[in-house]
């Protein structure tokens, strides 16, 4: 298949998972910083768009295989909000704070908190690949008003799941992987891969 991949994505958090959700693939993972890759413009409405270009952008700009995530929460009460802006949901710079600090105002006095995680994967095996490798995965839970945990990163310390009696924050990092929209987008693309080997 191939032995290296470039991995689209310049955040902590996500990298952080995506070097235990990678493991099983057993391919030398570098993170596009390593090779100076710039960040990548996201200028589409859906996770689908924005996670093709960056898969593109960062194996055009390495010669590489490349696997970008494009994620975020989304919000019922805010008609699908932040969605595909989660990232910069209070502008720029880009800050976890104050973007969980907006969400929580603006959902003040909203009979709905219900909320839901989503991951898009998109793998392409070089720049120009007419066959991506799509996964996704979605996570439901509700948007707290006070935050809980140390754990995960975004808007973790405010996804609060019912099913555990706990935000994100608090989940141990092995549990959120297995769990989470991220770890069953991982889980379907390791599946799509594994039938193609
Ligand atoms: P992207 O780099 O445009 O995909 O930005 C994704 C943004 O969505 C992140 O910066 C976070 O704000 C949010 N996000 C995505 N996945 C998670 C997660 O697992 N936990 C918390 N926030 C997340």
């Amino acid at each position: 298949m191939f032995d290296k991949l470039v991995l689209a994505s310049n955040n902590a958090g996500k990298l952080k998972e995506f070097s235990a959700l990678l493991a099983p693939l057993g391919v030398e993972v570098i993170p596009q910083g390593q090779l100076n890759v710039p960040e990548c413009p996201e200028p589409h409405y859906t996770f689908l768009e924005n996670a093709l270009e960056k898969a593109r952008h960062a194996s055009r700009m390495t010669g590489l295989p490349a696997l970008a995530d494009d994620s975020g929460i989304c919000v019922e009460a805010l008609a699908g909000a932040p969605g595909v802006r989660s990232a910069r949901f209070a502008g720029d710079p880009k800050s976890d704070e104050r973007n969980n600090a907006l969400l929580v105002e603006k959902l003040q006095g909203k009979a709905s908190r219900r909320a839901w995680y989503t991951c898009v994967l998109v793998l392409v095996r070089h720049a120009d690949d007419p066959q991506p490798i799509v996964a996704d995965g979605v996570w439901y839970g509700e948007v707290a008003s006070t935050p809980s945990g140390s754990g995960g990163f975004g808007y973790d310390p405010y996804f609060y799941l019912p099913s555990h009696g706990c935000t994100v924050a608090d989940l141990p990092a092995e549990e959120k992987n297995r769990i989470s929209h991220r770890g069953q987008a991982m889980q379907a693309l390791l599946a799509k891969l594994k039938a193609q080997a």
